[in-house]
């Protein structure tokens, strides 16, 4: 998913007004990143418990936490960006903590969202842009994502994933043809330290990498440095050394922990481990980038 991790970055939320896109009266632009636009404009499927369940097996139907269009952020040109809901990871820093279970989401349909994308088409056009599935874990709902991806690519619409890659074994080569990008998040370079930050495993990660290479997706790798958990030198290196050897990696973006997540936490009578963890300094965060520079990689 994605954490909010893009707020060390230059964000726009892009305004439906200021595309002047026409019809869509349920669009409003979120204020800031980590507010998320909810589901507005996208309705909800209205249907048995049974039939749900039908539909979710079908990937007609999925489970999702909200969507925004955003420029700058999640690929280039300006994107819808859908946070599915669901995730098998729990990152000590995870800045979108409500988006963790499925059953959390609202149930939405396939043919539902894409009639929203399609009201944005030109937008995407006009600025090299396109739609990003992101979560939570779009991976946890392979079926409703691959329906989301062909639909988009029917309309000649521009796609990318934002995964952790730990359910990359979910994504059908059928659904790798239908992505243009993908931003894998790599968050930890050993298996160890991958575990504490994750609670799970680094190997699916480095496989679905691998896979993507092979067939020649173009990758963009997010690591965000968190002063304590991430940022030693050494773990920084094995991310490097991980991510140098896909060929077809062509940015890496180094992110700054910040806090801007905690409050969900709370919120949720979630345990939050990070409290007291400050954002890493200006030196580390040029330290990180440095090391991936050093591998021949473009770092920002
Ligand atoms: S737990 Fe990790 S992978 Fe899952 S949404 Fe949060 S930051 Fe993303």
């Amino acid at each position: 998913m994605t954490e909010t991790i893009t707020l060390g970055m230059p964000t726009k939320a892009a305004s439906a007004a200021e595309y002047n896109v026409v019809g869509d009266t349920g669009f409003e632009a979120p204020e800031n990143r980590a507010k998320g636009a909810g589901l507005s404009g996208v309705a909800e499927a209205d249907v048995t418990r049974e039939q749900r369940i039908e539909q979710m097996r079908a990937g007609e139907l999925g489970s999702v936490h909200s969507w925004e269009l955003v420029t700058a952020v999640d690929g280039p040109g300006t994107r819808m960006t859908v946070f599915m809901a669901g995730c098998p990871l729990r990152c000590l820093y995870c800045h979108n903590p409500d988006t963790l279970k499925m059953k959390d989401g609202e149930p939405v349909l396939a043919t539902e969202l894409l009639r929203k994308i399609k009201r944005y088409r030109s937008v995407f056009k006009a600025s090299n842009g396109g739609i990003t599935l992101s979560g939570g874990e779009v991976l946890m709902q392979p079926r409703f994502a691959a329906k989301l991806l062909r639909g988009a690519k029917e309309m000649g619409i521009s796609t990318c994933i934002d995964t952790s890659g730990f359910l990359g074994a979910s994504c059908t080569d059928q659904m790798l043809d239908d992505i243009d990008l993908v931003l894998l998040d790599v968050k930890s370079g050993d298996e160890e330290t991958y575990k504490k930050v994750t609670g799970r495993a680094l190997q699916p990660t480095i496989d679905f990498g691998d896979r993507l290479a092979a067939a020649g997706k173009e990758i963009w790798i997010r690591f965000v440095v968190v002063p304590g958990l991430t940022d030693s030198v050494e773990n920084v290196e094995n991310v490097a050394n991980i991510v140098a050897r896909w060929s077809t990696v062509s940015r890496v973006e180094v992110l700054p922990f910040h806090q801007m997540g905690r409050d969900k936490w709370a919120n949720l009578g979630m345990k939050y481990e990070l409290n007291e963890v400050d954002p890493p300094s200006k030196e580390t965060v040029e330290r990180v980038r440095e090391q991936f520079r050093s591998k021949g990689l473009e770092v920002y």
